[in-house]
C-alpha cells in the first residue's frame, strides 16, 4: 500500500480513519510472532483485507505487560465479561493469577479503537482475550491448571463489544 504524506497541520489519526476503512486485528493473524508459544497464527484471509483497508495490529497480552513467550491463559469459572465485571480471573496454566494483564491489555486496545476512531475489529477464535464466541477457559483438575476452549468472549473482545466495535474472527473471512 503507498503511504502518503501528510499535509502541513494533517492529525494523523484522524486523518487515517478518514481516508480508509480502519480495523482493530490480533497481531498473530497477520504473522506477528506475538502468541503464548512464540508463534503466529497468520491467515490469508486477514491478509486479503489490507487490501481494502487498514489493520491496526494489536496483541492485548503484550500490551497488558506478558512476556512473549509466555504461559497459556484461561478464564476460571466464566468469561471476559466476568472478568471485567469482577466476577471471575484469569490464571495461567503455573497457577498464576494475570487477570491484571488482560484487563490491562483490553483497556489498551479500546484506547487504541478510540483513537483511530475504529468500529470493526478482526479477533483470534478460542482466544482467553481475543476470542468472540469462543474463548479458553481455565479449569483446576488433579492439581493441575488445564486450559480448553469454552462458549463465551475472551476479555478484550467483551469490553471492545461493551463499547460498541463489531467484532469478527478469522473464522468468519
Ligand atoms: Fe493473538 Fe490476541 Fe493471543 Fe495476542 S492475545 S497472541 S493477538 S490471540
Amino acid at each position: 500500500m503507498k503511504w502518503e504524506p501528510l499535509a502541513k497541520g494533517e492529525h494523523s489519526l484522524l486523518n487515517l480513519a478518514q481516508r480508509q476503512e480502519v480495523k482493530l486485528v490480533s497481531a498473530c493473524l497477520i504473522g506477528v510472532n506475538c502468541r503464548y508459544n512464540g508463534e503466529n497464527k497468520l491467515s490469508d484471509e486477514v491478509m486479503k483485507l489490507l487490501e481494502d483497508g487498514e489493520l491496526i495490529p494489536i496483541c492485548p497480552e503484550q500490551l497488558g505487560g506478558l512476556p512473549t513467550p509466555r504461559e497459556p491463559s484461561g478464564i476460571l469459572n466464566g468469561s471476559g465479561e466476568d472478568v471485567i465485571d469482577g466476577k471471575s480471573k484469569v490464571y495461567n496454566a503455573k497457577g498464576e493469577d494475570v487477570t491484571e494483564n488482560f484487563i490491562k491489555g483490553a483497556c489498551e486496545a479500546l484506547k487504541l479503537a478510540r483513537s483511530y476512531k475504529i468500529k470493526d475489529a478482526i479477533l483470534k477464535q478460542q482466544s482467553p482475550s481475543c476470542g468472540c464466541g469462543e474463548t479458553q477457559q481455565m479449569k483446576y483438575e488433579n492439581g493441575k491448571y488445564i486450559n480448553c476452549p469454552i462458549k463465551g468472549d475472551g476479555v478484550t473482545a467483551a469490553l471492545l463489544k461493551r463499547n460498541n466495535i463489531r467484532i469478527a474472527t478469522e473464522e468468519d473471512l
